[in-house]
């Protein structure tokens, strides 16, 4: 499992990234949502980085701490679902069984699955990939991959799926924020 300090670096790395990508995130979230995401997971992110100060004393208590708060700043579906990820994540005992763990947790809650376009579409291939006992660097190409197989896709779950095929052609928002955490988690286990 990670330490809490890997944790800690984890979120950091992931709050820099979704600051540095906040309005490609929201543009990606205006032909097919309401042009929010960025905001949303930007707000998010800077109280999970704010509420690890001073730091928990175990990864379990980070992750619980990082998943209420976006529950409980982000408006929108994705504060619920990265919340339920990281609350979930916090019961794992290995990284990939953690990261496993959240993921179910997203599919549980959105009552999604891969191919519904959606941020599970980069979750879902990463966690197989820390499964299979892949590095982090792998799965952060995975969620890539799955993140840029969204784009063809139409909707069927969200405010995306509201548009039925007029969805397609459009990379998933939140597809692309998910590949970003992997991608974090990839930087700060290098
Ligand atoms: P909202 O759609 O409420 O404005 P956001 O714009 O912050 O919330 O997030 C949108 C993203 O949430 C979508 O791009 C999609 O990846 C994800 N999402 C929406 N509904 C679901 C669901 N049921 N299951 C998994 N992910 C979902
Ligand atoms: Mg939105």
């Amino acid at each position: 499992m990670l330490s809490v300090d890997e944790f800690i670096s984890w979120m950091r790395e992931f709050a820099r990234s979704i600051a540095a990508e906040k309005d490609h995130l929201t543009e990606l979230d205006s032909p097919i949502g309401d042009a929010d995401h960025g905001s949303n997971m930007h707000r998010g992110m800077s109280a999970v980085v704010a509420a690890l100060d001073p730091p928990p004393n175990t990864v379990a208590e980070a992750a619980k701490l990082a998943g209420m708060k976006l529950v409980s700043t982000v408006g929108g579906a994705s504060g619920p679902l990265y919340g339920t990820f990281f609350l979930r994540f916090a019961a794992g005992a290995t990284f990939a069984q953690a990261f496993r763990a959240g993921v179910d947790g997203v599919a549980a809650r959105g009552k999604s699955a891969l191919g519904d376009k959606t941020m599970l579409d980069a979750l879902i291939p990463a966690a197989v990939a820390l499964e299979a006992g892949k590095t982090a660097a792998e799965a952060a190409q995975a969620a890539n991959d799955g993140r840029d197989a969204t784009i063809p896709l139409i909707a069927r779950k969200g405010r995306a799926s509201y548009l039925g095929e007029r969805s397609a052609g459009h990379q998933d928002p939140g597809a692309t924020s998910a590949a970003l955490l992997v991608e974090a988690a990839a930087k700060v286990l290098a």
